[in-house]
């Protein structure tokens, strides 16, 4: 059986290394080095083009948790970056070029993989034969294909940048400040809103002014920009922008003074059961400890715990619930075609690796008559429900704790909190993706 996987990115090499262990023989077609992407500077797979690290290894933190469950899973990615570690703390950061090189070597030495150094302009020859496809081209997909990708997903499935406000985890709003209404209580009271005084404005603006902001490159400056304003922009254009734009008060009442605040910021639902909110109209590229300190002077915020910090950067990613099928993972259009990694709508290197990962793992699984789907009780399971569940709003989901939020109570019935919690579905987690690794992986 035939797979062709075009891009060899983190979701590209990973789904290579474990179709390879199944059997299939694979065409892995990649066009750097004879074409670079506006980001990427080498002709290496898995290339990290911003930070070389994969973050946290705390096991109470997502991303620890998510590297584990890979690890358990056998992942070429995670192995190779312990071989190629460099001392971070607690983080597992790597020398991104011996990395690369080595993932490289790795995929090209498979006996059954056929490397094919060539951009893809048009998917016609794919669609003609009866073998498999997957499309793991990742943000920087380049035109000829985004073309193609549109007439084979639709016109509107596909957007082309990742304009992204921080996320919160609900459990830490202090509800006694923060309400829940809809202007003008109309539809139900989804949003949640964080009133502020005309002093608390001021300040939050001011803040906003003098924050340490991350610089756009010159494409994103170029081709991205317009139409999406970080909200540290709207603050210079005057101490009154943001009170008449994305944090004006008008149709809501705080409860508990009866009156209309000066400015609010308006916090929507992420998902089904509540755990995350975003902040509506935050989009920013305030540095990631900004973010963390100018959210503390929002009213009711002030221990607000951030799942995911805003983001403004070209992505080109596909409304993938929409095109999805929801049991075979494929796409609804064609059951030979697949998407995998950061095309799809998950975030991050080791989210795009574990993509490449599950979507591979579901092509062959589907090819045997197994369970498709990961176990969503795990950080890697509940992003591939991500992709997978329908949303007004679909933009790209890295791995947080928020996906896997459940209530665990202790023996007296009392809630168990913070990082006790996290243990205990952490240590879950693990031990739920041995057993799976254990009863469908082989
Ligand atoms: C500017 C920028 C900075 C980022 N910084 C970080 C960061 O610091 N940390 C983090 O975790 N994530 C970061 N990301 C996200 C990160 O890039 C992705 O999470 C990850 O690389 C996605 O993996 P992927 O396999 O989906 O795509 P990629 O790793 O990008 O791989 C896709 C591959 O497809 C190839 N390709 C594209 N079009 C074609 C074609 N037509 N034919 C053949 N080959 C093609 C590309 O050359 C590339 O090798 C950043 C993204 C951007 C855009």
């Amino acid at each position: 059986m035939i797979v062709n996987i075009i891009g060899a990115g983190f979701a590209g090499v990973e789904a290579c290394s474990f179709l390879s262990k199944k059997g299939f023989n694979i065409n892995l077609y990649e066009m750097r080095d004879k074409k670079l992407t506006e980001a990427h500077k080498t002709k290496f797979f898995a290339e990290l083009i911003c930070s070389n690290s994969f973050k946290s290894l705390s096991m109470t933190n997502a991303h620890g948790l998510l590297k584990k469950e890979m690890e358990e899973l056998d992942s070429l990615i995670i192995k190779t970056a312990y071989e190629y570690r460099v001392p971070a703390g607690n983080s597992l950061a790597v020398d991104r070029d011996k990395f690369a090189r080595s993932v490289t070597k790795k995929i090209k030495n498979l006996p059954n993989v056929n490397f094919v150094n060539e951009e893809i302009t048009s998917l016609n020859d794919f669609l003609k034969k009866d073998e498999f496809l997957i499309i793991a081209t990742g943000p920087l997909t380049s035109e000829k294909l985004q073309e193609e990708i549109i007439k084979l997903a639709g016109e509107k499935s596909l957007f082309f940048f990742d304009a992204v406000s921080p996320i919160i985890d609900a459990s830490t709003i202090n509800y006694d400040i923060v309400f829940p209404q809809s202007r003008y209580n109309k539809g139900d009271s989804d949003f949640l809103n964080a009133p502020f005084s005309k002093e608390q404005y001021e300040t939050l603006v001011e803040e906003l002014k003098n924050a340490d902001k991350v610089l756009p490159s010159d494409f994103e400056e170029k081709k991205i920009f317009e139409g999406c304003m970080p909200v540290e922009s709207l603050a210079l254009r005057g101490v009154n922008t943001l009170a008449f734009g994305p944090m004006k008060p008008v149709g809501l009442i705080d409860p508990k003074t009866g009156k209309e605040p000066y400015a609010v910021v308006q916090l929507r639902c992420e998902n089904i059961n509540k755990s995350m909110y975003n902040l509506v109209g935050f989009q920013t590229r305030m540095k990631w400890h900004e973010q963390k300190r100018i959210i503390k002077l929002i009213p009711g915020l002030e221990n607000a715990e951030i799942l995911r910090y805003g983001v403004i950067h070209k992505n080109s990613y596909l409304n993938f619930p929409l095109i999805a099928d929801k049991n075979l993972y494929s796409i609804k259009k064609n059951k030979n075609i697949y998407f995998a990694g950061q095309i799809t709508g998950v975030e991050g290197y080791i989210e795009s690796a574990a993509s490449g990962l599950f979507t591979a793992y579901a092509l062959w699984s589907g090819l045997n008559n197994r369970t498709i789907l990961m176990p969503d009780k795990t950080i890697i399971g509940a992003l591939q429900k991500y992709t997978l569940t329908q949303n007004k709003n679909y933009q790209p989901m890295a791995g947080n704790f928020g996906l896997i939020e459940r209530e665990i109570l202790n023996k007296n019935g009392k809630k168990i909190k913070g990082q006790d919690k996290r243990q205990i579905m952490a240590e879950e987690s693990i031990s739920i993706i041995k057993k799976f690794f254990h009863l469908h992986f082989n």
